[in-house]
């Protein structure tokens, strides 16, 4: 039992029991039509943030606000939006601060899987269309939010991946770890630029996890199939990484910046 002088002092910084500080936050999550996106929007709302569900499928940001304000009554806004150009993205910063008045939580999130090879000479267009929307979009969404968030002292929330240090034995994944590596290095340089404004920037790096990024890349086999060629005799559920993914962006890690957080059931102690 805590006592209630302590209790109240608590409170001065914290007003939910659940300690994350998360209530009326405003939170974007960028790629939240599907898969990991769509459960971190649902674990925001849940923890009564505003959330704004960006992505580039119209029908799917309709299906994840419609849930999270009839399953959560949580305050959202949708938003049609391509990471990778420009315009659109300036659009999902100023919708958000339009409706929302600021911005605390960044999670840039959006990602593709594509594969190139050198000898197939066949890397380039992977490559280009890859970094655009699995880096430069972070960089450039991160620049536009800067100034909300140092205000609010808020925090980004990059989605990496254990592929931006590993190649799990296969090289045809080169655009994916390239994107992955400069996103890891991007949130080093961000996290050491911007923590004298109080705003921290942290990674999580997933392993595999059961979403549809495998079938949009034309890879084919059962959930067990997929795990197995990572070594694995599972693979995680995507609210698993939402969890990790709302802690990080949480009061609870508010001593926590420039940290690549791994959650991958043990696939890179593997080797
Ligand atoms: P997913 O395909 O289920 O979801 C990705 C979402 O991003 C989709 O809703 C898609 O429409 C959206 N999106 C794609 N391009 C976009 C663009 N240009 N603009 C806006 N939205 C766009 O995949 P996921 O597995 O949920 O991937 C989410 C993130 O997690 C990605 O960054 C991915 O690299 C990363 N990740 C996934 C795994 C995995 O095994 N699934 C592992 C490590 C990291």
């Amino acid at each position: 039992m805590i006592p209630i002088g302590i209790k109240l002092a608590l409170n001065r910084y914290c007003q939910d029991n659940s300690g994350y500080c998360l209530k009326d936050k405003v939170v974007i999550v960028t790629g939240a039509g599907a898969g990991i996106g769509a459960s971190t929007a649902y674990a925001f709302a849940k923890e009564g943030a505003k959330v704004v569900v960006a992505d580039i499928i119209e029908d799917n940001v309709k299906k994840v606000t419609k849930r999270c304000e009839e399953e959560l009554c949580a305050k959202s806004l949708g938003v049609h939006c391509d990471v990778s150009v420009d315009e659109q993205c300036k659009s999902l910063i100023s919708d958000t601060v339009s409706k929302f008045g600021t911005i605390d939580v960044l999670v840039n999130n959006a990602g593709i899987l594509t594969f190139g090879t050198l000898l197939n000479a066949d890397i380039m267009e992977p490559y280009d269309k890859t970094l655009g929307i699995n880096l430069r979009a972070c960089v450039y969404l991160t620049m536009l939010a800067t100034p909300y968030l140092v205000q609010t002292k808020g925090n980004v929330v990059n989605i990496s991946s254990i592929l931006g240090c590993t190649y799990s034995g296969n090289s045809k994944y080169m655009p994916y770890c390239i994107s992955k590596a400069g996103l890891d290095h991007f949130m080093f340089g961000a996290a050491l630029e911007l923590s004298p404004c109080g705003v921290r920037v942290n990674n999580v790096c997933p392993g595999p996890v059961k979403t549809e990024i495998f079938s949009k890349a034309g890879v084919t086999g059962s959930w067990k199939e997929i795990g197995e060629s990572f070594k694995l005799t599972d693979m995680s559920e995507p609210e698993e990484i939402a969890d990790l993914i709302v802690y990080l962006a949480s009061y609870k890690a508010r001593s926590i910046t420039g940290v690549r957080y791994y959650i991958d059931r043990g696939h890179l102690l593997m080797g």
